[in-house]
């Protein structure tokens, strides 16, 4: 490389300091970055640097005892070489650092250290450049005379090994192309010499004294050299399998430093991958890109800062699964089977699911929709994408696409940058090493937007049958077939996936499930998977029904099933204790205890009353196994109960009613409350509402107020100006979680009713619907979940619209009969359902008499 000849580097440089290695310009290093000033230099300076100028940093031999103190800066060796980054490498393991390739340009010296924290920058001057001038007024033929010296040193060096190697007849054509002035530095650095040897070469400014103290180290190589050449001879026939494998190779090498080592292999590597590249199935296009580039790399000398860059492309080319894929094995009744018994419940998406695999099994290319599964957290749309996986027999990879805000994410990133990468796609194809994966997006609901761009619409082309057999990741360059990947996608919400990306998709709705289907899913496939994963068996640990349900209604609260699989495992945890100690207590006293064990059963439902815990007393097994788990044990292991049935106590008094409401997260029951005091006619409201929700208060305020005759409903005073000297306050606890939507004006409606007529709602009535201005009660969504939700809470009554009756068939029978719907259409039937006794209204002519 021209030192320095055609470089000007910058006249302040951040400063990395080296623990071991010498770097002399034109040679290329590799080192691990641990020390924190060096790591801050790596991320301020390399990984958030946007210019080729911000990746020069100065390199400093670190001549101190490494072990000192590292809060003070060590004295810093006056000389050092300017280099580029070309790679960075992060990893955590085992202790987070960095791994930086760089590439020496030329040698400075420190005129001024500039600061010292966060990592030291210093004011430099550029040594080489400075050479090159100074040196004119000497005398050329002395110099010419040592230069000439050295340079037939160094060709005596490189023929001595052979030429046959690629590597070797590159240097060779080096010797004679690159200027002579950089020669020592690349041929100290190529050559077996000690760090000391190094650090006495970069300290040699002036080039007569580089060439005067290289020329004794090259004579002692090949005087090494000649001398193992001569060992050598007589031992090769016995060697003479080594040498069929690797011709030449030892003997040429014989005192080579690591870095030649590395260097030589990394040129047989080059020959390898270059096999590979023609033996592989690459699509033409790519075989083509492919060929170009490793012709560019064997031209290229390592120390380029693209050599890297290249290789690890060509790496990736080569092991990228362009003809390779399983072969399918899809039977549908087996499909079925699997599924079934894979997952409890959740019939509409095995249905679904099936069909989508009977196409399939008919129709091999099947440009399908993609399946889209949207539901709450922990109810299994994952796992049915891994089912779907091992029904056909692929491989399956999952993306979590959470969060994800830079198409670059997707799309990958192109080669030009330090650091790039391909996107997950491609990178999950590497990982699975097939062409035909199942590939499951994890929440794509959570795709973010940046100034990266948009990784929603780099997913558009990922998931489009027509375009997406010729998906050209930025980093690839080249078009790869992504037909045959089976895509599937996760949500929790329609809402945040973007419009465009949702044309793409099949939406299939995964409901939560109702307190007996988590029973069977717990007693099917949670407790037997927890039991294995902990090591115990059914002889050991027994969770009977009751106690499961225990757990769903007092320790969890969620659609799914994923907290009610933690406490279990923290059940089998404590248990494998108790079991590992062979000294566990016995839970039968516990049993005898009646009151609390009466306590227990309130809860219990009908279906679950199967296995109480004195039915299940362990009569043929020995006196302390099974380790049963009832209610107390619950409550030593999983501590007291988190949430209590607190609907009764909460609708104690007037001016509260339950609301059902639906979020991501699965439907959840909320309290409205409302208060009056004297005041000026204002209505406050409290819980971080939406404009929609607040837009509902105020109708259901202004409906109430044009209907207080009708009611009967007075202010405090006795007026039926509701507002007339009274302030309302409507509150909607949760107050951290913000609510929106229509669906609560029947809630604010009946709950401001009971307020003003000092009435108590009936505590076993939830509702949901929107109102009108003039009293009617509209549609609502989410009707499934929220009718789950008032299940769960042990509620018995739920209004709901009437026109989403035809929303009630998508729930479970048993639900339905534990429930009664009242299908509303205006208010009146709202709060005559909702009051015990309904809710006296007085002729409708005085409505006439209304406020508005
Ligand atoms: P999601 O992807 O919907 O958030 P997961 O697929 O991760 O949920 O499911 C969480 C856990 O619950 C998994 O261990 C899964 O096996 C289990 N699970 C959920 N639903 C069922 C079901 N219907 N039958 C059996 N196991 C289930």
């Amino acid at each position: 490389m021209a030192a320095g000849s055609a470089i000007q580097i910058p006249s302040r440089l951040p400063l990395l300091l080296t623990q071991e290695g010498v770097l002399l310009p034109g040679s290329t290093m590799r080192t691990s970055v641990d020390s924190p000033r060096n790591m801050q230099l790596v991320r301020s300076r390399l990984l958030k640097g946007t210019s080729l100028r911000s990746t020069i940093i100065g390199v400093i031999p670190n001549t101190s005892d490494p072990t000192s103190d590292c809060d003070d800066l060590p004295s810093l060796h006056r000389i050092g070489t300017a280099a580029l980054a070309v790679q960075v490498v992060g990893s955590n393991w085992p202790k987070p650092h960095y791994t930086l390739l760089v590439t020496g340009l030329c040698r400075f010296q420190i005129l001024q250290l500039l600061k010292e924290k966060p990592y030291p920058v210093a004011e430099v001057e550029q040594l080489d450049r400075l050479e090159q001038f100074t040196n004119q007024h000497k005398s050329e033929e002395e110099l010419g005379e040592l230069s000439e010296q050295f340079y037939k040193y160094a060709v005596q060096l490189v023929e001595m090994l052979d030429m046959s190697v690629p590597a070797v007849a590159k240097l060779r054509r080096l010797l004679d192309n690159l200027p002579r002035e950089a020669l020592p530095d690349i041929l100290t650095s190529i050559i077996r010499t000690s760090n000391q040897e190094k650090l006495q070469i970069l300290d040699a400014v002036s080039l007569e004294e580089r060439f005067k103290m290289t020329i004794p180290l090259l004579v002692r190589q090949i005087e090494g050299l000649k001398l193992l050449q001569k060992t050598r001879k007589p031992k090769q026939d016995d060697d003479k399998r080594v040498v069929a494998i690797r011709p030449n190779r030892r003997i040429n090498h014989i005192p080579s430093t690591t870095e030649d080592e590395e260097e030589e292999e990394d040129h047989d590597d080059v020959v390898m991958l270059e096999k590979k590249i023609r033996t592989s199935s690459m699509s033409e296009q790519a075989l083509k890109v492919c060929l170009k580039e490793i012709k560019r790399l064997k031209k290229m000398p390592q120390s380029m800062p693209e050599y890297a860059l290249t290789r690890n492309y060509l790496e990736l080319m080569v092991e990228l699964p362009w003809n390779k894929s399983t072969k399918d094995r899809l039977e549908i009744r087996a499909a079925r089977i699997l599924l079934d018994n894979d997952h409890y419940a959740m019939e509409k998406l095995k249905k679904r699911v099936l069909e989508y695999l009977a196409v399939r099994q008919l129709k091999n290319n099947l440009k399908g929709p993609i399946l889209c599964f949207v539901g709450p957290p922990g109810v299994g749309k994952t796992s049915v994408g891994r089912s779907i996986a091992k029904t056909l027999g692929r491989e399956f990879h999952r993306i979590a696409l959470g969060g994800v805000c830079d198409q670059s994410d997707i799309r990958g990133h192109r080669r030009t940058y330090v650091g790039s990468m391909p996107g997950r796609i491609i990178n999950g194809l590497k990982t699975v090493g097939v062409n035909n994966p199942v590939f499951l997006l994890d929440e794509v609901d959570k795709l973010g937007k940046s100034l990266q761009g948009d990784p929603a619409a780099a997913l558009l082309e990922v998931l489009d049958p027509e375009q997406n057999h010729s998906f050209t990741d930025h980093y690839l360059n080249v078009a790869f077939d992504l037909s045959q990947v089976l895509f599937i996608a996760t949500a929790n919400t329609t809402a945040t996936i973007p419009p465009a990306l949702l044309d793409r998709m099949e939406i299939i709705q995964v409901p939560g499930y109702t307190q007996e289907e988590k029973i069977e899913i717990a007693h099917r496939h949670l407790i037997p998977k927890q039991l294995e994963q902990h090591g115990l068996t059914p002889q050991q640990i027994q969770i009977p029904q009751v106690t499961t349900l225990d757990i769903i209604t007092r320790y969890t609260r969620e659609a799914g099933v994923r907290s009610l699989d933690r406490k279990l495992g923290a059940i089998c945890r404590a248990v494998a204790v108790k079991v590992a100690e062979g000294q566990h207590k016995e839970t039968k006293p516990d049993r005898a205890e009646v009151g609390e064990g009466e306590d227990c059963k309130e809860h219990v439902t009908e279906d679950a009353k199967t296995e109480s815990i004195s039915d299940t007393a362990d009569l043929a097994l020995p006196p302390e196994m099974p380790i049963l788990i009832d209610f107390h044990a619950l409550k030593d292991i999983l501590g007291p109960p988190m949430y209590e049935m607190e609907v009764s106590e909460r609708l104690s008094q007037p001016g509260v009613a339950i609301g059902l409401a639906w979020t991501p997260l699965g439907g959840e029951i909320m309290f409205v409350e409302a208060s009056r005091m004297d005041g000026e006619g204002q209505l406050t409201l409290t819980g971080q509402l939406g404009d929609v929700m607040k837009e509902s208060a105020h109708l259901a305020i202004s409906w109430l107020r044009s209907n207080a005759k009708r009611y009967q409903l007075t202010n405090a005073s006795g007026s039926f100006d509701l507002l007339d000297n009274t302030d309302i306050h409507l509150h909607f606890p949760a107050g951290a979680v913000t609510k929106d939507g229509p669906s609560a004006g029947v809630t604010i409606v009946t709950c401001l009713a009971s307020l003003f007529s000092g009435r108590l709602v009936c505590s076993d009535v939830a509702m949901t619907g929107e109102i009108t201005l003039r009293g009617l009660v509209l549609p609502v969504g989410g009707i499934k979940d929220k009718v789950l939700a008032a299940h769960r809470a042990g509620l018995k009554r739920v209004i709901i619209p009437q026109r989403n009756e035809k929303d009630l068939e998508e729930i479970a029978v048993n639900v339905r009969q534990d429930l009664t719907f009242v299908l509303a259409s205006c208010l009146d039937e709202v709060l005559n359902a909702a009051f015990d006794g309904g809710f006296a209204v007085k002729p409708r002519i005085e409505r006439l008499n209304s406020k508005l």
